[in-house]
């Protein structure tokens, strides 16, 4: 084997400044979804009795536009990702050129060294379920990369977990069902494993040589406890490491402490954004082939396998997955993004990204959604700073109150 690669150590750091800047309060922003929600059926219902009355060759014809825009906003959301692509290249043609941020990323493990005659490298997919615009992945392909090793994603199914309902589990295993397409394409096996984290995993790693293990980043606590008791049960020799893919600014990196507000995370954050909101290199097919194959997987089993509320159904309007995240992308900066800013505490105006579930299943990167939404800066400057106000500052700061605060979910703790 090549010389031996070593994962990095853990790091915390901290800049200094507060800033007591305003932005609206919270309390005013809380948005009335019910209202929104109620006002856009009875439009709909309204519509439809509209267009029953209307002639079938308005019908026809609107069918037809309608089609016509179907089609170019799919060309130009497919414009998007082709654009996507050429940036990624831009900035490498693979990790292995990339000068990669090493405090993305920490160590988990006592072990830094991968193990001896290691057969492959292990990404546990576990938060950001996504292949591309995924710095743990990228980082867990550069080490596969420097010690030409197969590479591996793992990522376990839980029967259910919190009070996530099948609208939930539906949407993150179509998502999942793409990412194992996109994996099979760069000949990176995709395995499924079914069950918890801490009695698969370990497992896995020890049948198959796996020299070192990779995986993403959640401050919440039952996937803060599922590393643990990974780390735990894995080999001696073998490595974990944490690569915060999720936020912008690695959380434990934009803050040492739990902060009160945005007035006191957002200077730090700002600070630091220019050292990590950079662009991606691409995900590359895997040169290093593994006589481990990945397993067909059983998509309708594992859905049937889940003991969730299934009354609660999957929605429409959210198509799970990385591309749909894209278009969803798309059409917020094609359409919404100039609304952003006036209208976004309006519930009866589409001005909101949506981009919501495609960024808590990690089926889209944040840093991918300010890179693109930055470019319009100089047309609605107050647009595009007020989602860098929500997207970044907003979302990393209740990252950091729940990595640094134990009773992040206990109500008393608000406070
Ligand atoms: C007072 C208030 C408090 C909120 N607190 C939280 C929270 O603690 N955690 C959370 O995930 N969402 C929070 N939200 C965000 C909000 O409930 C939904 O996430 C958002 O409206 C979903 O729509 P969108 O994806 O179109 O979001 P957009 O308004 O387009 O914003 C883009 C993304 O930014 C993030 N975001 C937006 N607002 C906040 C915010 N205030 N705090 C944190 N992240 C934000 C979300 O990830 C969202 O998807 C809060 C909203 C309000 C008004």
């Amino acid at each position: 084997m090549s010389q031996k690669a070593k994962m990095p150590k853990s790091k915390s750091e901290s800049s200094g400044g507060e800033k007591s800047d305003t932005s609206q309060e919270d309390a005013s922003k809380r948005k009335s979804i019910t209202t929104a929600k109620r006002k856009s059926q009875e439009n709909k219902g309204k519509s439809k009795i509209i267009s029953d009355l209307s002639s079938s060759e308005t019908s026809d014809s609107d069918a037809k536009k309608k089609k016509m825009q179907e089609k170019n906003d799919a060309e130009a959301s497919g414009s998007l990702s082709e654009a996507v692509k050429k940036s990624r290249l831009g900035a490498a043609t693979s990790v292995s050129d990339f000068k990669f941020n090493k405090k993305r990323v920490r160590l988990v493990s006592p072990e830094a060294d991968l193990k001896d005659d290691a057969l492959g490298v292990v990404y546990w997919m576990s938060r950001d379920q996504r292949v591309e615009d995924n710095w743990a992945f990228l980082y867990a392909q550069r080490l596969a990369l420097k010690q030409k090793l197969p590479l591996h994603v793992v990522f376990c199914l839980v029967p259910k977990f919190l009070e996530a309902t099948i609208r939930h589990f539906g949407f993150m295993l179509k998502g999942l069902q793409e990412v194992a397409e996109d994996c099979k394409g760069l000949n990176i096996p995709f395995h499924l494993l079914i069950g918890y984290a801490k009695d698969v995993l370990p497992n896995f790693v020890k049948e198959h040589g796996i020299g070192g293990v990779v995986t993403d980043f959640s401050p919440l606590r039952v996937p803060m406890q599922w590393v643990s008791d990974v780390c735990e049960r894995l080999p001696k020799d073998v490595p974990l490491v944490q690569v915060d893919a999720h936020n912008i600014v690695p959380c434990w990196v934009a803050s040492n402490k739990q902060e009160y507000g945005a007035r006191t995370i957002r200077r730090k954050i700002h600070d630091q954004l220019s050292q990590f909101l950079t662009e991606f290199p691409p995900v590359t097919t895997h040169p290093y082939n593994s006589k481990l194959e990945a397993e067909p997987i059983d998509w309708d089993k594992c859905y049937a396998s889940l003991e969730v509320d299934r009354t609660v159904k999957e929605v429409e309007w959210a198509k799970p997955g990385a591309k749909a995240g894209m278009d969803m992308l798309h059409s917020f900066i094609t359409e919404r993004l100039k609304f952003f800013n006036a209208d976004r505490n309006n519930p009866n105006r589409q001005a909101l990204s949506n981009l919501s579930p495609w960024f808590h299943f990690g089926q889209l990167s944040v840093q991918r959604a300010i890179l693109e939404v930055q470019k319009y800066r100089s047309k609605y400057k107050e647009s595009v700073d007020g989602f860098v106000e929500e997207a970044v500052v907003r979302r990393e700061l209740a990252d950091n109150f729940c990595y640094y605060n134990k009773n992040y979910d206990k109500v008393e703790d608000f406070c």
